[in-house]
């Protein structure tokens, strides 16, 4: 275990993952016979009929694939407070509640202590990739994180959203402390029971100690931008607060007040100078290094749902690198970014053979009879669905993720993240995913940007109420855009969309015209405030890129606030 301020051997670390993935065959099965063995008297186990056999072949026999609806029973009864070992040997303490974007609602994963330790090594193992490339030194980091209440479940159970769970366990702060990115906001502004005024408090924390701030960071890119978004709005309350001493009135939590009041000083020398350097901004470009000038880099998950946000996050950040995060899901971690260097766009993650046991779902065979090969038979340049297996007591469990193999690190796939599995728009032939999607606003956006306008967010669903159905796109855009433009835009994003399918069924009306809807500013933040009343975290929050019939109630607020649409006469 870590003492505080404990540092981390960055050598060894890396010295003892390059000696793991040159082994990654040996280690999955090691690590599938420890999964097994500590679980072996889990009901669900007992009854697959493995009889003490820890062997891939035999696992890969009696136990099948399953899908989060297959284990939400066994899951509900561990919630209930089930006395009998259900999925784990050890009993189950804590529940995550994943963000539940692509449902519509957040579902009950299994956490233990063991996922806290697997999320501990591939945080190290990261860092000590990316300070090899980008040392920081001791200094602080502004991290933009929010950890919800932890709430009780019928059986007595901690339940809370896996980053809530994480950021809230005594091991969390000791790993930052260790990476030298002890967070620059007191724990109660983590904690706060009001995203809103917790932001306010990240920011004038993040001014405070300006000079410290060796980083800037978040678990999703999303919360960066959120925040710089934020700070164009706040800025000059900000200012307000640390020429007085005195924090707003809008920050309204006894707790949260009196943790600033402890940090918070009359400072009208830091009031001057933030303002000066606001007011040389152009259009905030730059507004990161300018504030903070000892960063080194800004560290989020960029890639898959966070890419849009990159073109915003790279115009606050100017020159400072941005390093994607490690990717991983509520269910388990997958893999760790170990090439920093690297722009978001081409990040891809090492797995991490010994933090659960893999497989891989090949996508061009037939999905009917998924027939999922192991974590090293995979093949370069394929594209797979990815299965896990954890130490947190799910077994060959369909994480919905599709990934592309870009390459191999010793003997470990190194895999790109391509999209969701079922984030699809389709209405007959066609098959468009959310990358697609996203290139297609890509291109139609830089019709506004002309005019210095952007894409806030955007999102879609198809619409089969009339027959033929047709992709309605909805944009949240940052000022107003002739309706000639708008128009262009719409007829843009319908040709962008080049699957073959997609295309022939347009060319012969089988998808009727698409259609482009503007929504009032402030959108996509009731879309937010949504999920956050589901009881979803800022942290883990992504943007529902296609909004399927099982998520009305986003459907209802992006219908509701559609100020114009228009329908494109491409073809
Ligand atoms: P949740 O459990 O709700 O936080 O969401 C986990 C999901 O977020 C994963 O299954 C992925 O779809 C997505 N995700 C997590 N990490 C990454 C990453 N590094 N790149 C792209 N998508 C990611």
């Amino acid at each position: 275990m870590l003492e505080k301020m404990e540092i981390l051997n960055v050598e060894k670390l890396i010295g003892d993952f390059e000696v793991m993935t040159k082994d990654a065959e040996n280690v999955q099965r090691e690590t599938l016979k420890m999964i097994l063995e500590e679980n072996g008297c889990a009901e669900y186990l007992q009854n697959m009929g493995l009889n003490g056999r820890t062997d891939p072949e035999s696992f890969k026999a009696c136990v099948p694939l399953v899908t989060h609806k297959d284990l939400e029973p066994y899951i509900q009864r561990v919630a209930d407070g089930a006395f009998s070992p259900i999925l784990t040997g050890k009993p189950i303490t804590t529940i995550s509640l994943s963000s539940g974007t692509t449902q519509g609602k957040p579902k009950f994963v299994p956490f233990n202590d063991e996922l806290m330790e697997t999320t501990l090594q591939i945080y190290h193992t990261s860092f000590a990739f990316r300070n090899r490339e980008f040392p920081i030194e001791n200094g602080k980091a502004l991290q933009f994180i929010y950890s919800s209440k932890q709430s009780k479940t019928k059986g007595g159970l901690f339940a809370g959203t896996a980053t809530t769970n994480v950021f809230r366990n005594s091991q969390f702060k000791k790993a930052m402390t260790a990476m030298q990115s002890e967070c620059c906001s007191p724990d109660e502004v983590i904690v706060g029971p009001d995203f809103h005024q917790s932001l306010y408090c990240h920011l004038l924390c993040g001014l405070i100690f300006h000079e410290e701030i060796q980083l800037v960071s978040s678990t999703f890119a999303h919360s960066i931008v959120l925040a710089f978004r934020t700070f164009e709005q706040v800025w000059e309350e900000l200012c307000d607060d640390i020429r007085e001493g005195v924090l707003t009135s809008r920050i309204t939590f006894p707790s949260v007040r009196s943790a600033m009041a402890k940090l918070l000083k009359p400072n009208p020398e830091l009031a001057d100078l933030i303002e000066k350097k606001c007011s040389r901004l152009s259009n905030w470009y730059g507004l990161i290094p300018e504030l903070f000038p000892n960063v080194k880099y800004i560290y989020g998950i960029m890639t898959g749902s966070m890419e849009p946000y990159l073109k915003k996050l790279r115009h606050y950040a100017a020159d400072v690198p941005l390093i994607s995060a490690d990717y991983g899901s509520s269910e388990g971690w997958i893999g760790a970014n170990i090439n920093p260097s690297l722009p978001p766009e081409s990040t891809t993650y090492a797995v991490l053979p010994n933090i659960g046991y893999f497989e891989f779902i090949p996508l061009k065979e037939n999905v009917e009879e998924p027939k999922p090969v192991g974590l090293t038979e995979v093949k370069v340049g394929e594209e797979y669905e990815v299965i896990i297996t954890s130490f947190a007591g799910l077994y060959r469990y369909r994480l919905g993720d599709v990934v592309k193999v870009m390459g191999f690190h010793n003997s470990t796939p190194e895999l790109k993240f391509v999209c969701r599995r079922n984030l699809m728009l389709t209405i007959n032939i066609d098959k468009n995913t959310e990358k697609d999607l996203q290139l297609a606003v890509e291109e139609a956006a830089k019709l506004i940007a002309e005019e210095k306008r952007e894409v806030i967010d955007f999102s879609s669903n198809v619409d089969v109420s009339a027959d033929p159905g047709h992709y309605v796109i909805f944009w949240e855009i940052s000022g107003e855009v002739s309706d000639e433009v708008l128009k262009e835009c719409c007829n843009c994003l319908d040709r962008s969309f080049v699957d073959a399918g997609y295309v022939s069924s347009r060319k012969v009306n089988a998808i009727g015209p698409l259609e482009l809807r503007v929504v009032w500013k402030g959108t996509f933040h009731k879309i937010l405030d949504h999920y956050l009343g589901l009881g979803a975290v800022v942290s883990q929050f992504k943007t529902p890129r296609c909004v399927g019939p099982t998520n009305n109630k986003v459907l209802q607020i992006l219908c509701d606030n559609v100020a114009k649409n228009y329908f494109s006469t491409a073809f």
